[in-house]
């Protein structure tokens, strides 16, 4: 685990803050004040997934998902749940391929939910299927 700080986007302005390890919970963004990173996951979508992925040096787990899918829909308050255990090591995030379809593409994502973790801005594991919250902690525990 570094000491040092880590940049990380806000969800709310877009701002890029550095943050403090241990301080994460309550760090307030420098621009618009509000919290920077919570335990929850973020929804993106085209315009704002590459600033997260690009800038941020908190790796970040995307559930690509879709509203009309079963399995999708069952995973989606156990990967709330594994948002909170991961918290702050990890960032939990969403996007909805069927609005997002270009993001969708550029990931060749063929099967949802798929989860991809990213790290400074890389693609560096990625699974398909639903999980529960513990598979999807353990899982993400493995590469971070
Ligand atoms: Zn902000």
């Amino acid at each position: 685990m570094t000491t040092d700080n880590r940049l990380i986007v806000c969800p709310h302005c877009g701002a890029v803050n550095r943050i403090h390890p241990g301080r994460e919970a309550e760090a307030a963004c420098g621009k618009c004040h509000a919290k920077v990173f919570e335990d929850h996951p973020l929804e993106l979508v085209g315009s704002t997934f590459d600033r997260h992925i690009a800038k941020s040096e908190v790796p970040i787990l995307v559930d690509f998902y879709s509203p009309t899918c079963g399995p999708c829909l069952m995973m989606g308050p156990q990967f709330a749940d594994a948002a909170k255990t991961l918290f702050p090591r990890v960032r939990l995030a969403k996007i909805d391929t069927s609005a997002e379809q270009a993001v969708a593409a550029r990931y060749g994502i063929r099967a949802v939910p798929t989860l991809i973790l990213f790290r400074d801005g890389r693609e560096i594991a990625r699974q398909s299927g639903a999980m529960n919250a513990r598979d999807i902690e353990a899982w993400t525990r493995q590469h971070v």
